[in-house]
């Protein structure tokens, strides 16, 4: 199988119905089916090794997607924000290359790499121009739909590779197959080079919905495009949902009743932030999706019924699951394991395993399951005794002090209860005596007072061990982010290295 069947049902199906819309420009199922074949055709002749995208999203990306899935080559979206070495190194890797996008950027990076490239608008209009001399798609269940590299937090960025089987599998495993709504439409505000974006694509196609896309996200577009297209479906990362919120707060009310389902994941979501949402929309079904590239994107959702009833309820452990991503979906097995790799059970904090159809776990450097086909997902978690995942912060960053564990999130919830405190985040600092001790870095609410240092240690002194009091107080004017709202730890820990 091909993810390029998901195109082809949805072309069949519906030929004439609105399949995407961007600047607006609206694409017909069967225009977008034709383009991805005239893509296919411009990919084989250029006969590169890879299909890359250096562009913002637009009909581009969705018509690249294909189009190198129909051709049978694999499609590479990169991020346009990386600094021009880091770029000018993944494009050496993929060399040579089709690419879209920015050709100036491209050419003054690598000149010499024998890369085919072709701005945005030059690639469509070939796409559309060879589209009528469509042909039959390949198998390539086995063969790589898409390889994405990894931010490189740690290391050199690994090049996580999905195949068709991988992507196929989540897609027809979770989504239902043509909305019985035709008006129902999906906004697209992540960035092409993320998972949540080509999940996204590929989940709203064969639901059949319209893709409304927007480029770059900014909130009151967001807003705008909402309520003006009367989309029913859209996914956000806990940031973006923030700055929505705020502006909502702050008077901006466009109607958005047709919201039906808002999807959210990416990163840690704030308490206080999902109960504000699931007050400023009460008809709107909520759902928390946890996932990772190399499991082709969600692995574990906390649904809208689940939502609700934590909303609602008196019951402490049902409101905790606010807290929590939900239980694994169907297709997915999960097990919490601890250090010497013993499955352990519920209640106990250990990292989290999965496998699946859709789990990869591959990078074209190497495979990261194991002989049985779990893969370790470097996040700490724990089930509670309904069998609710709760995250508890990346293995990489558990601060080690004197050999004790000690995970970020605790600190930083209590941190969180503190009345001035809106952001905060525990890393480890140096040591002499400890080998790593906490450091803790806090953004205050407006026009509050800071809070002394005692009083911080204090707070943590009362509701934790000693050994996570920290050594070491930063207050800054906000928490670094990267754009899909994750916790740049990073840079927090350069704010101690001065
Ligand atoms: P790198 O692996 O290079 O550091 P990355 O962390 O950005 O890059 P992704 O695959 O984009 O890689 O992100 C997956 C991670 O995002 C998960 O391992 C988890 O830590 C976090 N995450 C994803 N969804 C959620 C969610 N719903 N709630 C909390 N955290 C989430």
């Amino acid at each position: 199988m091909n993810i390029s069947l998901l195109l082809q049902m949805a072309a069949d199906a519906e030929p004439d119905r609105i399949g995407l819309v961007c600047d607006g420009r609206r694409w017909s199922y069967s225009a977008l089916w034709r383009a991805a074949h005239g893509a296919a055709a411009a990919i084989k002749t250029a006969g590169c090794s890879h299909v890359g995208l250096l562009d913002e999203s637009s009909e581009a990306a969705a018509i690249a997607l294909f189009g190198a899935a129909l051709a049978g080559v694999p499609y590479v979206p990169l991020n346009y924000r990386l600094a021009d070495a880091d770029l000018a190194a993944l494009l050496q890797r993929i060399a040579p290359a089709y690419l879209i996008g920015d050709v100036a950027r491209v050419q003054r990076l690598n000149p010499d790499q024998g890369h085919k490239t072709v701005s945005r608008s030059e690639f469509v209009a070939e796409a559309e121009r060879l589209g009528a001399e469509a042909g039959e798609a390949e198998e390539h269940g086995e063969s790589i739909a898409v390889q994405i590299f990894t931010s490189g937090t740690t290391a050199a960025p690994k090049a996580a590779l999905l195949r068709h089987g991988n992507l196929l599998s989540y897609i027809l495993g979770t989504v239902e197959f043509a909305s019985a709504d035709a008006a129902e439409g999906a906004l697209v505000c992540v960035p092409p080079y993320h998972i949540a974006g080509i999940a996204a694509l590929m989940s709203s196609i064969y639901a059949m919905r319209k893709i409304v896309l927007l480029p770059a996200f900014d909130p009151d577009a967001w807003l705008n495009l909402a309520s003006g297209e009367r989309v029913s479906n859209a996914f956000v990362v806990p940031t973006m949902l923030a700055r929505i919120i705020a502006r909502m707060d702050a008077g901006l009310r466009p109607d958005l009743s047709g919201l039906q389902a808002l999807a959210y994941g990416g990163g840690r979501m704030p308490l206080e932030l999902i109960e504000r949402a699931l007050e400023l929309f009460p008809a709107t079904g909520f759902t928390n999706a946890y996932g990772l590239t190399e499991t082709s994107s969600t692995i574990a959702l906390l649904g809208p019924e689940d939502h609700r009833n934590a909303q609602r309820s008196q019951d402490p452990a049902v409101r905790a699951r606010l807290a929590s991503v939900g239980k694994p979906l169907p297709t997915i097995e999960l097990q919490i394991r601890d250090e010497e790799g013993r499955v352990l059970p519920a209640g106990e904090r250990g990292e989290i395993y999965v496998r699946g159809e859709q789990v990869s776990g591959e990078y074209k450097e190497r495979k990261a399951l194991d002989a049985e086909g779990w893969f370790p997902t470097r996040d700490a978690g724990y089930l509670d005794a309904e069998g609710y995942l709760f995250l508890a912060g990346r293995a990489d960053d558990v601060i080690v002090r004197g050999g004790e564990n000690i995970s970020p999130g605790e600190i930083e919830d209590v941190l969180m209860t503190h009345p001035a405190i809106a952001d905060a985040a525990a890393v480890a600092v140096p040591s002499v005596e400890w080998g790593e001790a906490v450091g803790i870095a806090i953004a205050l609410k407006p026009e509050q007072p800071r809070p002394s240092d005692e009083e911080l240690r204090n707070l943590i002194k009362n509701r934790l061990r000693s050994s996570r009091v920290p050594e070491k107080i930063a207050v800054l004017p906000a928490l670094p982010y990267n754009e899909m709202g994750k916790l740049l730890r990073r840079e927090v820990k350069k704010v101690f290295a001065s």
